[in-house]
């Protein structure tokens, strides 16, 4: 992409509201737009982030079993009813009339749309387990949208939902997300620790929630710092093995880690004092295993083995899409701007050219830039006149991994300057040396 074709407006002026460090290089990287309270346009900078968590997202989940479908944003109230959650969830649903007089919402969660999907194909115990997800825009009427994309009212949400025979096998679907979880945010570059959470009405140790510290987090958080270094399952893991899944799931829960919500003192002043860690941190996943609650009151049963008809077990597992992009840059920036992990990056490499007007440098630029795109690479190239100092600030704003500059000094020299915006490394080499290590990497 030539910087000269693409829509990246840069700014300098921030609002006094953005007041963490996320917002305000999102705001001037040009990646997001607000257009009303916690509701936003993802410009094209944010959207390819965007695109790209939503894609690992969905790689881990699929991994793990897990099937895609689409549910609207848009739901009718009566099912809401069949629950009791229509006039439970309170002043954070935005309750929408249509022109017949009918009551829908925008939806802030799936819970009943999936369970009547489910209970209106699924009848035998022979379907089951099964996992269902979707990555669909929800609206919650926040009381102090904030941060951002970080406290929208309108955010992107991997939503999955099991459907089990039995608490065992909820048990075992439950583990399943929790592996994939640790696989998912490995590969996005961010370490979630997984901390108990409050599971509700039912009960039971099966709800965790997956936070990234990071100082601007609205949670206070309490681990044993063992939990940190406790490594992800990794690409070769095997979903059916039950004993794994459970092993993957006991290595991490041994250690304490709880935010303040379920912080108990007594329990975390017993870890030796030089591996307690006090810091704050980002929710970026809930899962929760949540029985019969939906199931029973809207009748989601199937026939057993046996015979029976039996109310199925079911869980719902979260993932704040929209809200990693921020949180991933909370998590990796630097005084020049953000520092994108490789995997999330909008472009994978930056290539300056310092005088596009010199035909030498063009063309030297150029059979780069057609190297790399033939290489698989997404380049954002900066051909634009501007002075060489802005450019180079903008190229660290921004972030990429890598970036290559290429001047008349190089033309006549034959080298590019290659620079590692992580370290800062720069070093100088042939073109095809340039491309040679941007390829291993
Ligand atoms: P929070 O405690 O941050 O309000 P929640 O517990 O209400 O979140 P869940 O219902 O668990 O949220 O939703 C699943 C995930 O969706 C969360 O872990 C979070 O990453 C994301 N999320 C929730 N609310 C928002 C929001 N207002 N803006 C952006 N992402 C959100
Ligand atoms: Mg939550």
């Amino acid at each position: 992409m030539r910087l000269t074709r693409f829509f990246l407006p840069v700014t300098k002026d921030v609002p006094a509201d953005a007041t963490i460090v996320s917002h305000q290089l999102m705001l001037r990287t040009g990646m997001i737009r607000q257009n009303g309270a916690g509701i936003y346009s993802w410009l094209p900078l944010g959207f390819r982030v965007l695109k790209k968590i939503e894609q690992i997202v969905r790689e881990e989940m699929d991994r793990a079993g897990a099937i895609e479908l689409l549910m609207p944003t848009l739901q009718q109230a009566d099912l809401w009813r069949e629950s009791g959650r229509y006039e439970d969830y309170g002043q954070e649903m935005l309750r929408i009339e249509d022109r017949h007089g009918r009551d829908m919402l925008y939806g802030p969660t799936n819970e009943e749309m999936i369970t009547d999907i489910f209970r209106t194909y699924v009848k035998s115990y022979k379907a089951l387990p099964l996992n269902l997800y979707h990555q669909q825009w929800k609206f919650r009427d926040e009381v102090r949208p904030r941060f951002g994309i970080m406290r929208g009212r309108e955010f992107l949400m991997k939503d999955a939902y099991s459907f089990d025979l039995d608490e065992a096998g909820a048990r075992v679907s439950y583990q399943r997300m929790f592996a994939a979880y640790l696989n998912t945010f490995e590969r996005l570059g961010v370490k979630a620790i997984p901390m108990q959470a409050d599971p509700g009405p039912i009960g039971g140790d099966l709800s965790h929630e997956f936070l990234i510290l990071a100082k601007s987090g609205e949670s206070a958080v309490f681990c044993d710092r063992e939990v940190l270094d406790v490594p992800a399952p990794g690409p070769a893991f095997d979903f059916s093995d039950i004993s794994a899944l459970e092993a993957e799931t006991d290595k991490r829960t041994r250690f304490y880690a709880a935010t303040d919500e379920k912080h108990d003192p007594s329990v975390f002043e017993q870890i030796p004092e030089d591996r307690r860690v006090e810091a704050r941190g980002i929710e970026v996943g809930h899962i929760f295993y949540f029985g019969t609650k939906y199931s029973g009151p809207m009748k989601a049963e199937v026939q057993s083995q046996e015979g029976q008809l039996v109310t199925i077990h079911g869980g719902s597992y979260g993932i704040g899409v929209s809200r990693l992009v921020g949180a991933i840059i909370e998590a990796s920036h630097d005084e020049d701007g953000i520092v994108w992990p490789a995997s999330v990056s909008p472009f994978d490499v930056g290539l300056i050219s310092m005088k596009p007007d010199d035909d030498a440098v063009s063309a030297m630029a150029d059979a780069l830039y057609d190297k790399l795109c033939a290489a698989g690479k997404d380049v954002l190239y900066d051909d634009s006149s501007d002075r060489a100092g802005a450019k180079f600030n903008r190229m660290d704003l921004i972030g990429l991994p890598w970036s290559i500059t290429i001047g008349p000094r190089g033309v006549k020299s034959g080298c590019v300057e290659l620079k590692h915006r992580a370290t800062g490394m720069k070093t100088e080499l042939s073109p095809e040396d340039a491309l040679a290590r941007i390829l291993e990497a």
